[in-house]
C-alpha cells in the first residue's frame, strides 16, 4: 500500500483499444471489463491479483486486468482506482471478424497458427524426418483425452545417455497462443538444422531436449472453437483450474491464486488435481535416475508483458531456507542474461505480484531445477489483443527467443 492510485489517462494501447468498442457495448450488466490501476507497487498488484481478477498485463507500474463488477466495486473499496478502458465482450467481438469458419481453426487471417490437430500433424512429420533424433510420446492425457504431446530431442535419442536433460512447456494458459508456436519452433530447429548449424548440432549432441508444446490443448481448443477467441485462460475440468496455480509447492498458500472455481485463478480442490499438472508431475518425477534429476533446467513460456521471471512467486523473500542466497543469486545471473539476448526485463516473479502454486516454484522446491518462466510479445499495457497477435508476429517473436534457448541449453550444463 502507500503507493499512487491514480487512474490511467494516457497508455496509448490502452485508448485505441477503449476508441474501438462500439457505443453501447458497455452496457451490458454484469459483463466483465477491462480495467487500469497506475502507480503500483507489488503490494498494491498482489492485492488486486488476490482479489481473483483475470490479469492480462503489466508495463512499468500499470496494471490491467479483467474483472466483473463486483470485483471491481470491492477493489474501488480497498481504495484502488480503476480506470474502465474497455469492455471484454466488446473487445472480443471487436477482435472476431464477424465470419464463422467451418471447421475448428484459428479466425480468418489467424490461421498461421496451429491447431492441436495441426500441431499433431507437424511433430509427427518432425519425427518421420528426423527419426535419428527426434521421438515423440506424451506424459499423458489431458482432461478430455487429448495426449500431452511429449518430443524428446538428442543424438542417439532411443538411448537415455547421461546428458543434461532440459524442458521446454508451453500453453499452461489457453489463450497463450504464441507460446505453442515457441515451442514448435525450438522443436523445428533443433531438427531441421540439426548437422547444418553448429551450434544448434552441438546442443543436440550434448544435451536431452524435452518439448509439450501444449500443456492445455483443452483450453486453446476451446479459445477458437467455431473460429473466435473467447478470451480462455484455464483448462476444461468443470468451470476450469488456472493451471499454473495448481502445482503443489506452497499450493494456495499466500494469497496468490483463488478458492472461487468461477475465478481465472482458481487453483482447483487440491494440487495437481488437473490431469494436466498431474501428468507433467509425473514426467519430471520419473526423470529422477540414480537418486538424481536429470533435467537441470527448465523454461515456461506465457504471454504476455515481455518479462523473464524466477521463483520464487510465493514469498517476496529474494532466498530462504530452501533457496540460498547464491542460489538466488544464479537465478539472476541467468534470469539477467536471457533478458539481454531479447530485450525482456528480467524480475523476481513475486516482484510483480504474489502467484502460489507455480510451475516454477514446484521445480525448484521439489526438483532443484533451474525454471524461469518468459512472458512474450508484446509489452504490458494493452489489452485483448496482448493474446491473440496476428500470425505474422509468429516468426519474429519465436525467433527472438532462439539465443536465449541456446543459453539455457548451455546453463544446464553449468553445476548449480
Ligand atoms: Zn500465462
Amino acid at each position: 500500500m502507500g503507493s499512487l492510485r491514480r487512474g490511467i489517462t494516457a497508455a496509448a494501447g490502452l485508448l485505441l483499444l477503449a476508441s474501438a468498442v462500439p457505443a453501447g457495448a458497455a452496457q451490458h450488466d454484469g459483463d466483465r471489463g477491462l480495467y487500469a490501476v497506475r502507480g503500483t507497487d507489488k503490494a498494491d498488484r498482489t492485492a488486486i491479483a488476490r482479489s481473483g481478477v483475470d490479469v492480462w498485463g503489466v508495463r512499468g507500474d500499470t496494471l490491467t486486468f479483467a474483472a466483473d463488477s463486483a470485483q471491481a466495486q470491492a477493489l474501488r473499496g480497498q481504495g484502488f482506482e480503476l480506470e474502465k478502458v474497455g469492455d471484454v465482450d466488446a473487445l472480443l467481438a471487436e477482435r472476431n471478424p464477424d465470419v464463422r469458419t467451418a471447421v475448428d481453426e484459428f479466425p480468418p487471417g489467424d490461421e498461421g497458427y496451429h491447431t492441436y490437430t495441426e500441431l499433431t500433424e507437424v511433430l509427427e512429420q518432425a519425427v518421420a524426418d528426423h527419426a535419428d533424433i527426434a521421438s515423440l510420446s506424451s506424459v499423458g492425457d489431458s482432461y478430455e483425452g487429448r495426449a500431452l504431446h511429449l518430443i524428446k530431442i538428442s543424438d542417439n535419442v532411443a538411448q537415455d545417455e547421461d546428458e543434461p536433460e532440459v524442458l521446454f512447456t508451453c500453453n499452461q494458459h489457453a489463450r497463450e497462443h504464441l507460446t505453442t508456436e515457441m515451442c514448435l519452433r525450438i522443436v523445428e530447429r533443433f531438427t531441421d538444422e540439426y548437422g547444418s548449424d553448429p551450434t544448434v548440432t552441438e546442443l543436440v549432441n550434448t544435451r536431452e531436449i524435452y518439448v509439450i508444446p501444449t500443456v492445455n490443448p483443452d483450453g486453446a481448443e476451446y479459445d477458437i472453437e467455431g473460429g473466435r477467441y473467447k478470451g480462455w485462460r484455464k483448462n476444461r475440468q468443470g468451470s476450469g483450474t488456472d493451471l499454473n496455480r495448481n502445482w503443489g509447492y506452497q499450493w494456495g498458500c499466500c494469497g496468490g491464486s483463488s478458492g472461487s472455481p468461477s475465478s481465472e485463478t482458481y487453483r482447483g480442490p487440491s494440487a495437481f488435481s488437473a490431469p494436466e499438472t498431474a501428468a507433467v508431475k509425473a514426467f519430471v518425477d520419473s526423470r529422477v535416475v540414480g537418486g538424481v534429476q536429470q533435467i537441470k533446467a527448465h523454461l515456461d513460456f506465457h504471454s504476455y508483458s515481455e518479462l523473464v521471471l524466477w521463483p520464487y512467486g510465493y514469498t517476496y523473500d529474494d532466498s530462504n531456507e530452501t533457496m540460498s542466497p547464491e542460489e538466488a543469486e544464479r537465478f539472476r545471473e541467468v534470469g539477467e542474461a536471457l533478458a539481454a539476448s531479447n530485450g525482456y526485463t528480467p524480475q523476481q516473479s513475486s516482484d510483480l505480484y504474489i502467484t502460489d502454486g507455480s510451475i516454477n516454484d514446484w521445480m525448484w522446491a521439489e526438483h532443484g531445477i533451474l525454471s524461469l518462466t518468459f512472458e512474450m510479445y508484446p509489452s504490458g499495457g494493452g489489452g485483448l489483443d496482448g493474446f491473440y497477435p496476428p500470425d505474422e508476429r509468429i516468426e519474429p517473436e519465436t525467433e527472438r527467443n532462439d539465443e536465449a534457448v541456446e543459453i539455457l541449453l548451455t546453463e544446464a550444463g553449468n553445476q548449480g
